[in-house]
């Protein structure tokens, strides 16, 4: 893969946007198609097809998810040192849609598989496609935020159209059929980068190609002998899924030898390098929280919506995992073009907030979304809250989102040195885990026990008060810790005041 482009040429462009930022953006769109017409399935496919009861669905969703944005710690250092970004991006792409398409197989087994699979190939792809958006940013480059909140409505694009096409197939017709079409439009996402992967020059290359084609004492080359050994860990995460209760033993660990090897080599920095990893690391403390709550929407929510919500809208009755998987995404969609306008507003005022300011606003106003879902069960009838409640609380979600997920993003590529972005955009996602890890573990405090002798489930009044409870648990925690964030971030601008 030799590049004619240089990234100078890359790195100058002119008017907002790089031109290979498209590229990113369609690729990227494609796979979170996949990635979240999976996701609108999963839950409802354990409770409703495989017979799972609530709380053994929502773990296994939250190991799932938690496992997904894990492995991303081990495909961002892969790629930093071996592979580069885009074999990662390719590599990691088929595995994704091979899991897709092993969960179409309609046999029980393929699900755990399946998701195995899907496991692996996100941790090859998802950092990776993030880490070369930022690639094409110079150094304090104004135009990195917007670039990164364009690429984000791509990713929402992608989430929104899987979650209603899978999540309406899925749940309608054929769950498997669902899985299997969220596997296809991986491959689209995976010829259109193929196709035209050379638009990013050097962008993405691996370290070195030489010791990527190096034979290895089993004869085969060592980017092979990567490859090979990421299909062993699949056997692995399906024996994590089963036995699922053995993860919290496995992620405390790996989560606190993550954090000190980050410590470690950004020991070795300068001083103000190390003070910019620091802030980057508190934020993403504060990032799992956010997460931790936000992603109910794959869990909780989406049995919220199906129990709980009132789907009828103008005499048509909508499929509650296609509206729940997709306002989300519109709301992202609709709101992305205000927030990058307005962030530019206040930068040419120089009042635009640091990123610890925006964090603590995402966690106030996901913190009021779901204040919100509590009013809406306060004026519920016969346990059934209006749609409008519900959309007016995703609203907050999603506007909160805005405040933190792209901004993280863009915040990571900018306060780590070249060399470590991979990783730490690795550890990004590695909050992202935790989050969903305590995402499942909240969800099944809102498991709605049915009773084993007659199948029957509670009555809506009854299920609503459970979840109206902890919903508001959530949002008093969710705004507390968004409070802290606002107090302590005057001292984080310090520490990370270089790239003000
Ligand atoms: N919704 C975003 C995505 O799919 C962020 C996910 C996350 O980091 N938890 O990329």
């Amino acid at each position: 893969m030799q590049s004619a482009i240089s990234l100078e040429s890359i790195q100058n462009f002119e008017g907002k946007y790089p031109k290979q930022l498209r590229l990113l953006f369609f690729t990227e769109m494609w796979e979170r198609f996949t990635f979240y017409g999976n996701r609108a399935l999963l839950l409802l496919f354990m409770v409703n097809y495989l017979h799972f009861d609530d709380a053994k669905g929502n773990v296994i969703y939250g190991t799932f998810q938690s496992l997904i944005y894990a492995m991303p710690v081990l495909g961002g250092m892969l790629a930093d040192k071996l592979l580069g970004q885009r074999r990662s991006i390719i590599w990691g792409g088929i595995l994704l849609a091979a899991g897709s398409f092993v969960m179409a197989i309609p046999v029980k087994e393929s699900f755990f598989i399946g998701m195995a699979i899907l496991v692996v190939g996100n941790g090859y792809f998802k950092p990776n496609i993030s880490t070369i958006v930022g690639n094409l940013y110079k150094a304090g480059d104004g135009r990195r935020d917007a670039g990164f909140s364009f690429f984000y409505m791509g990713i929402n694009v992608g989430a929104m159209l899987g979650g209603i096409l899978c999540g309406w197939i899925g749940q309608q017709y054929n769950w498997h059929l669902g899985f299997g079409i969220a596997g296809i439009f991986m491959i689209l996402g995976l010829v259109v980068f193929v196709k035209n992967q050379s638009i990013l020059g050097p962008i993405g290359l691996p370290p070195s190609e030489a010791i990527l084609r190096a034979k290895t004492k089993l004869g085969i080359s060592k980017e092979l002998l990567v490859y090979g050994l990421s299909l062993l860990a699949i056997p692995v995460f399906i024996v994590v899924l089963s036995y699922y209760k053995i993860y919290s033993y496995l992620i405390n660990p790996f989560g606190i030898i993550a954090l000190l090897y980050v410590i470690y080599v950004a020991s070795k920095l300068d001083k103000a390098a190390f003070l910019k990893i620091l802030v980057a690391l508190i934020l993403i403390i504060f990032s799992s929280l956010f997460w931790a709550f936000y992603e109910q929407g794959g869990g909780s929510l989406n049995l919220f919506a199906d129990r709980n919500v009132n789907m009828n809208v103008v005499g048509f009755h909508l499929s509650s995992a296609a509206v729940n998987n997709s306002i989300n995404s519109i709301f992202v969609i609709a709101l992305t073009p205000f927030f990058v306008v307005g962030w530019i507003w206040l930068a040419n005022r120089k009042k635009e907030p640091n990123a610890a300011v925006k964090f603590a606003l995402g966690l106030l106003q996901l913190g009021l979304g779901f204040y919100i879902f509590v009013i809406g069960a306060k004026f519920a009838d016969n346990g059934m809250v209006s749609m409008l409640f519900f959309v007016l609380g995703y609203l907050f979600m999603s506007s909160g989102e805005l405040c933190l997920s792209p901004i993280g993003l863009s915040a990571i590529t900018q306060l780590s040195p070249p060399k470590m972005v991979g990783l730490m955009m690795g550890i990004w996602f590695l909050a992202s885990s935790y989050g969903q890890y305590l995402a499942g573990i909240i969800g099944s405090l809102m498991a709605i026990p049915s009773d084993a002798a007659t199948g029957k489930s509670m009555s809506a009044i009854e299920s609503l008060a459970i979840y109206s409870n902890i919903f508001s648990k959530i949002a008093w925690v969710s705004a507390g810790s968004g409070i802290l964030l606002l107090v302590i971030s005057p001292w984080l601008k310090k520490m990370m005041k270089t790239i003000e």
